[in-house]
């Protein structure tokens, strides 16, 4: 029998997402223009040869980049009310950087310098230590920035702004605000600087203290690792197993660790639904999620690097297994990459990446084609949700144009601040 709350909860679903009606697979033909009645525009951008594809993401992409740019830097008068690279200035620095190593237009550089200055004063009595939304992410990017400007005196003092950054005793495991989002910092330095940037005496206690906690709050026997945030034991990527996990395998780990952090994955494949989507958090029986944030998005994403890291095909399958509902269901009323179409695109080009499939390449390129041809109208139709902040990297176009410009290359393309 179906029940009023599952009739709701079916509706509640179908509102959260387009139906994909593109077809599963089309391949790219090597003519310029599609021929006659091949159908609608989205249609022949599917089918048009890769190289012409990747030079409208590329177009469209630095005409964002543009926007974004006058919007959260360009009219604040460079007084910045929020510095994160979640939803703030950190994020617009973090598009330019990106666009930089694409064109190699120094001005996008020293752009992304003068945002990044900003920040820094804006996050320097900051309690928060992570990448995404605290200091760490400032200090890193800073450092990496003044790197490649070849500026020794400018990368000399991010680092040391780095290595003050203290973690309160209280401070969560999760992602966005907790010890794996400082992790992440530390090896988003190390591999841009150069390894032992940040050396494992400085990294090992934060993952021993991880893992302390995981084992502490474990359902001893079924699942090693569990952990809280704000009462919740969350799954997902943002204050979650998936992104906790997916930092540690990022890190050096005992051969303990390493098979609590197997056990947990493998106790969230058991454990996922019916549909092969993922809960956002333990015990919840509600269906409904498909982002990075939460749901089998960022879980993909995670059992990818489980592959790569581990071997053999059982996190491979797993992660083959969550794409095929982000397929069915991924395609979001929303244009970012938290919980937008972007971030779940990004999860076909981790599994092209990992299995040289051009399937998933397709399906990377028909969700990103989606957002090329009709985002904007979509948007400003009131059927699409242009985010809370609208030109934000996490929430907004942002992250759009950070996709786009990762079309241009797909096999280098890394969801940003979340895969390096
Ligand atoms: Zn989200």
């Amino acid at each position: 029998m179906i029940s009023e709350r599952n009739i709701k909860r079916k509706r509640e679903m179908a509102d959260r997402f387009f139906p994909n009606e593109m077809p599963d697979f089309v391949a790219e033909t090597t003519e310029e223009t599609a021929p006659e009645g091949v159908g609608d525009s989205l249609r022949k951008l599917l089918s048009l040869p890769y190289p012409t594809v990747a030079e409208k993401f590329k177009r469209t992409a630095l005409d964002l980049k543009e926007t974004i740019v006058t919007n959260t830097w360009g009219f604040s008068r460079r007084r910045l009310s929020d510095f994160t690279l979640y939803t703030g200035a950190l994020g617009t620095a973090f598009l330019l950087f990106k666009a930089y190593q694409v064109t190699k237009n120094k001005n996008d550089l020293n752009l992304c310098s003068e945002i990044v200055k900003a920040c820094d004063s804006a996050s320097s009595g900051s309690k928060y230590v992570t990448f995404i939304c605290g200091r760490a992410g400032v200090c890193a990017l800073g450092a990496v920035i003044a790197k490649h400007a070849g500026d020794e005196r400018l990368l000399s003092y991010y680092l040391t702004q780095f290595k003050e950054i203290k973690l309160p005793n209280d401070v969560p495991n999760e992602l966005l605000y907790g010890r794996a989002g400082f992790l992440w910092a530390c090896s988003f330095l190390n591999k841009h600087i150069g390894e032992g940037t940040i050396p494992s005496t400085r990294t090992g206690p934060v993952v021993n203290e991880i893992i302390k906690d995981g084992r502490r709050l474990s359902n001893k026997g079924s699942c090693p690792l569990m952990f809280e945030w704000h009462g919740k034991k969350y799954w997902g990527a943002a204050h979650g197993l998936a992104g906790i996990m997916h930092v540690l395998m990022g890190m050096e780990l005992k051969p303990d660790e390493q098979e609590d952090v197997k056990g947990t994955l493998r106790y969230m494949i058991k454990n996922r639904f019916s549909s092969g989507n993922y809960p956002s958090s333990e015990g919840s029986d509600n269906d409904r999620l498909v982002h990075w944030c939460h749901g089998a998005p960022g879980v993909t994403l995670t059992l990818v690097k489980a592959a790569e890291v581990f071997g053999g095909d059982e996190f491979l399958k797993a992660a083959e297994a969550a794409g095929e509902v982000i397929w069915k269901r991924g395609l979001l009323k929303r244009v970012g990459i938290c919980h937008g179409i972007s971030g779940n695109a990004y999860t076909f080009l981790s599994l092209y990446r990992q299995t040289g499939n051009v399937e998933y390449l397709y399906r990377a390129r028909a969700f990103a084609c989606f957002l090329l041809d009709r985002a904007n109208r979509l948007i400003s139709e009131g059927k699409m949700h242009g985010g809370d902040r609208p030109y934000s990297l996490f929430e907004g176009i942002g992250g759009m144009a950070y996709l786009f410009l990762d079309m241009i290359e797909p096999a280098e393309a890394r969801f940003p601040a979340y895969e390096l």
